[in-house]
């Protein structure tokens, strides 16, 4: 039986220590990490950091976990308020600052007040495609990936929409929502995997999202001339095809900070690895957007072999690590809705 406490665990701390792995060496080159590949945690480098520090990934993530636990549910306008106290005061932080933002996400958080429409916040513009709303999704998606009538007619929709207004809080054009989406249909996949390999697992979940999408239509309130362009230029089509995309070269993987890129990595990384760590260290020393390829890629793997399978030596060093466990314990106990 599938326990909700431990996958929980591995989900968000899959994220934080994949996220606390890169810090060190973000904005690196993948010829720097070729040449000293990252093989265990490490301290200062680029944001001089002491080891374990978690960044602005994990901080969101943790905002917004911390705001479901509280409200038994998504609000956003509390998400929100969550987000502007760790980006003013330094809340959810290892430290007490933040020493590292995304620029559409600094904007979205810093524009919103109370009494404002959250869902309006978040920038739609096509070049405002960071990977922001996708490194922060994961308590979102465990949220609706827990339930294991997923697929249903239905649930389906009320996960894309939770999916989509969450990813909107920051970044809401339709490249984001949709990869945010594609992302939490891999964490229920991955959860509900019993003796699947992870590969028809992940696929499953990418064939089930592209077919709601591509058959998607005016029914949906959030169905517009920009979704339907983006459903149209299918720019998810490369994992149509896992079996090709896992045997791309490296060099055809870019580990930006650009969501398709990101999400790409994470997923090639997963497929070409076994364990949590060389999916982890493999996203790492892919190089440039480092922390926050290692926390997407890590909070898949979490979910894809479980929470005992991160390094203990690893968790051990996260900041405020039982804080951490605390509000996934407190999230394992809330309602489903
Ligand atoms: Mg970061």
């Amino acid at each position: 039986m599938n326990d909700f406490k431990q996958i929980i665990k591995a989900g968000i701390f899959g994220v934080v220590v994949g996220d606390a792995l890169g810090v060190p060496v973000e904005f690196t080159s993948r010829e720097e990490r070729r040449e000293d590949p990252v093989t265990d945690m490490r301290e200062y480098g680029t944001h001089s950091q002491p080891m374990g520090t978690w960044s602005d990934d994990s901080s969101m993530a943790l905002a917004t976990l911390d705001s479901i636990v509280k409200n038994n549910g998504i609000v956003y306008e509390d998400i929100m308020k969550r987000f502007r106290e760790w980006m003013i005061n330094g809340a959810y932080t290892p430290h007490g600052h933040v020493f590292d933002i995304g620029i559409t996400c600094s904007r979205a958080v810093a524009g919103f007040r109370p009494g404002m429409d959250p869902l309006k916040c978040g920038a739609d513009g096509e070049r405002d495609n960071g990977n922001g709303s996708l490194m922060r999704i994961m308590p979102v998606s465990l949220y609706d990936a827990l339930d294991e009538n997923f697929w249903n007619s239905g649930r389906l929709e009320k996960a894309a929409e939770n999916t989509h207004n969450a990813s909107s809080l920051t970044h809401g054009h339709p490249r984001s929502l949709m990869g945010c989406m594609i992302h939490t249909a891999i964490c229920h996949e991955l959860i509900y995997r019993n003796d699947r390999t992870v590969i028809d697992a992940v696929q499953n979940a990418v064939d089930k999202t592209l077919a709601f999408y591509d058959n998607a239509g005016e029914k949906y309130p959030w169905y517009n001339i920009e979704f339907r362009t983006e459903i149209m230029a299918d720019t998810y089509g490369r994992l149509r095809n896992l079996e090709a995309f896992k045997k791309l070269p490296d060099s055809d993987i870019k580990s930006t900070g650009y969501v398709v890129h990101t999400l790409e990595a994470a997923i090639w990384c997963l497929l070409n690895s076994e364990s949590y760590a060389e999916c982890v260290l493999k996203a790492v020393n892919l190089g440039d957007d480092t922390d926050t390829v290692g926390a997407v890629a890590g909070g898949l793997a979490g979910l894809a072999y479980g929470y005992d399978n991160i390094p203990a030596e690893w968790l051990d060093v996260i900041v405020s690590k039982d804080w951490i466990n605390g509000l996934c314990e407190d999230f394992a106990g809330i309602t489903l809705t």
